[in-house]
């Protein structure tokens, strides 16, 4: 079975409109931002009646996406614990609008992994928020994922993604390609697979050309979409997959969608 295939709203649009234009593109689901200015759960909230009926009338389901910057693994205690209760705001808005996966990412701002102390700091402070925020959501039917980050730093090493995976009961993988490009090319995009098949639950796929995470459309850089299509086959992957390609209109997302249809029927 193919995996399904999503495109995913701008937070600063409409998010009517970007649902339905995602619609009329013909894909599978739409990814939700849950990030302001329009993707603020109040707004959400607000227009959650039209949400519902635009994603049906495209026969799309849709997943949650919160802010890369959310912090989650601070040692700020109090700062710590406001960014959980906003998150569960965030899964409440989701569970809201019917959506059944919810993402957070893996990155620090501010404070880098430098040294084993603050390693510590960070790990356990993303421990504890994570397992809390699945718990929560559990209760309201949803599944939690972690994004692996994006920069070249210590937030990107599967050792430390893998710490907070394999200490947080119940949180699922959610690989971005474009990150794992930025971070060592295709083959750290093969070792994160491997590692990770098991509780993977979402895809991010975004060409680049391995320098910064310019979500360019497939093809052009140094992803190499063959490859990856033999990959994710050989792992029974059909799960959600998500073209994250930030061009002024969608259509390079549509014909990332098309053309990695393409080499899925054909490899
Ligand atoms: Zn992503």
């Amino acid at each position: 079975m193919m995996p399904k295939f999503g495109s995913i709203t701008n937070p600063s649009k409409n998010v009517l409109r970007e649902i339905e234009e995602i619609g009329k593109m013909g894909f599978d689901f739409a990814e939700i931002g849950i990030e302001g200015p329009e993707g603020m759960p109040k707004v959400l909230m607000r227009k959650k009646d039209d949400i519902k009926k635009t994603l049906k009338k495209y026969g799309l389901f849709a997943i949650a996406h919160t802010a890369w910057w959310i912090e989650l693994g601070t040692p700020h205690e109090k700062v710590r614990k406001a960014w959980v209760n906003e998150s569960k705001e965030m899964i409440d808005t989701a569970s809201e609008l019917g959506v059944e996966k919810i993402n957070f990412h893996f990155e620090s701002n501010g404070m880098f992994i430098q040294t084993k102390k603050v390693r510590r700091l960070i790990l356990k402070s993303f421990v504890a928020s994570l397992q809390e925020l699945v718990e929560y959501a559990e209760q309201r039917g949803l599944t939690v994922m972690l994004e692996n980050g994006a920069l070249k730093t210590e937030m990107s090493t599967l050792e430390n993604y893998k710490y907070v995976l394999d200490n947080v009961e119940g949180l699922r993988a959610h690989l971005d390609f474009g990150h794992l490009i930025v971070a060592g090319g295709m083959e750290n995009l093969k070792l994160f697979v491997r590692t990770f098949k098991r509780k993977l639950e979402h895809i991010h796929i975004s060409d680049n050309y391995g320098v910064t995470d310019a979500h360019l459309p497939i093809t052009v850089g140094l992803l190499d979409e063959k490859e990856i299509v033999k990959i994710l086959k050989r792992i029974g992957y059909n799960k959600t997959i998500t073209f994250e390609v930030f061009t002024k209109t969608r259509d390079l997302a549509k014909f990332s969608m098309e053309k990695f249809k393409e080499l899925w029927k054909s490899e």
